[in-house]
């Protein structure tokens, strides 16, 4: 039985919609801008100081680069009061109609309000979970919090929030893991196309452990989101060039899906993990024997490279963002920018779905039906496509190594909302 109000009752709806493209300017009529204009009027005067407020309840800040040109012609006096005709021609330069689509409850999650409160009953929710140890195969990553909880969501307009940890802080800050994977194979498909890329590496879970040393019968890692596969996408990205040039082009990538905050090398959990990587090395010499690489690739570099993405670190915040620009269809929500082709992301998404939980993959996609990654630190993203990114994280992992509060939580995530793939069927009546 769904333990909460399913489904929502309370207003809480999301126009899900395709994916946003660069380009795209939507209609604003006059009516839309009288709306706007009269929903900060309701409050008071219509002041810079009215709307800051209004856009924060919406999800939004005037840090949002999408806003500085309006927010620069609105001027920098926050009490002064704007005329319909002042606010219009400030309005003029919000060319994605940003404001007024906020102010008149037209984003995405068109009651931002609603929308946190069940998130953060979720997430306390989940909170009560104290199940699950920290990994302690890579030494360094025993040193993290058992009890970190943090919750970062992004929706494709850009609206976000954020709880738990506070971000900025050390403790929130996690090494990315095998969360780098959907990222690195978006890369090597984007370079070499899906043809060239799937000769190396193939597209079926392996129901096996993340760093069981097995291949397909065409001799290829079983998928990109375990290990096998995951070294092997690193072995097709760039593989003439030299591991620093390689790493620096993978972190502007994420730097570019997470709006610009990209993730720095974390050296205690590079070396620890370089030092205790047997496994992964077994890998690669079991891939070399069987002529699985690329002619062009060397085994140290890509492992080396390999390593050095797993020991990126970064923060729920950004994560969240990297999961929006999947769930917008590649455009990252708050530059604009596109990041990803549309098709890249649809095979990225497609593989998390069928493999990005470990050995629990099949479990996931059957009671939780979205595209999700983990990785052993207790990092885990959640893509909601046409909706929503939301990023977790909780160092204790059950025994699948999946982080034991991130399955909680998204299990209770879709008794919440109607986001399980499948939830249609459900809601629509079969006659
Ligand atoms: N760096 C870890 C390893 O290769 C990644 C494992 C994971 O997060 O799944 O063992």
């Amino acid at each position: 039985m769904p333990a909460s109000n399913f489904p929502p009752s309370d207003g809480t709806h999301f126009s899900t919609r395709p994916a946003q493209f660069e380009g795209e300017v939507c209609a604003l009529d006059e009516k839309s801008l009288h709306g706007a204009y009269q929903s900060l009027e309701s409050q008071g005067p219509v002041t810079r100081l009215r709307l800051a407020q209004a856009l924060r309840a919406q999800g939004l800040s005037e840090t949002d680069p999408r806003l500085g040109a309006c927010l620069s012609a609105w001027g920098e006096d926050q009490t002064r009061a704007l005329s319909f005709a002042d606010f219009k021609k400030a309005l003029a330069l919000d060319e994605r109609h940003l404001i007024s689509r906020a102010l008149t409850n037209q984003l995405v999650s068109g009651h931002f309000g609603s929308f946190k409160q069940r998130l953060s009953n979720v997430f306390a929710f989940a909170a009560d979970d104290h199940q699950g140890e920290i990994a302690h195969y890579i030494p360094e990553l025993r040193r993290a919090d058992p009890e970190a909880f943090a919750l970062s969501v992004c929706t494709i307009d850009g609206q976000n929030f954020s709880m738990g940890l506070r971000e900025g802080d050390e403790a929130a800050q996690f090494c990315i893991q095998s969360t780098c994977k959907p990222l690195n194979y978006a890369l090597a498909l984007e370079l070499l196309g899906e043809d060239l890329v799937h000769r190396y590496v193939g597209r079926e879970p392996s129901g096996q452990g993340f760093n069981e040393i097995t291949l397909d019968r065409r001799h290829r890692p079983h998928n990109p989101m375990i290990n096998a596969g995951a070294i092997m996408t690193c072995a097709l990205i760039r593989p003439t060039q030299n591991v620093d040039a390689r790493f620096d082009y993978i972190r502007r990538v994420w730097g570019s899906a997470c709006a610009g905050q990209e993730p720095e090398l974390d050296h205690a959990t590079y070396e620890s993990e370089k030092a205790t990587a047997d496994r992964n090395f077994a890998l690669a010499y079991f891939m070399r024997e069987h002529k699985a690489f690329p002619p062009e690739a060397d085994l140290h570099d890509t492992l080396e490279l390999y390593f050095r993405c797993c020991a990126l670190k970064s923060d729920v915040g950004a994560l969240s963002l990297w999961a929006a620009s999947l769930a917008n269809g590649g455009v990252c929500p708050l530059t604009e920018r596109r990041v990803f082709q549309g098709r890249t992301v649809r095979h990225v998404l497609s593989l998390m779905l069928s493999c990005g939980m470990y050995d629990f993959s099949g479990e996931y996609a059957f009671s939780v039906g979205l595209p999700a990654k983990s990785g052993v630190s207790g990092a885990l993203y959640i893509v909601v496509p046409g909706v929503c990114g939301i990023a977790l994280y909780s160092p204790r992992l059950d025994h699948h190594g999946n982080p034991s509060r991130g399955i909680a939580f998204s299990k209770r995530l879709v008794e919440t909302f109607p986001w399980h793939v499948y939830a249609p069927v459900v809601q629509t009546p079969l006659s």
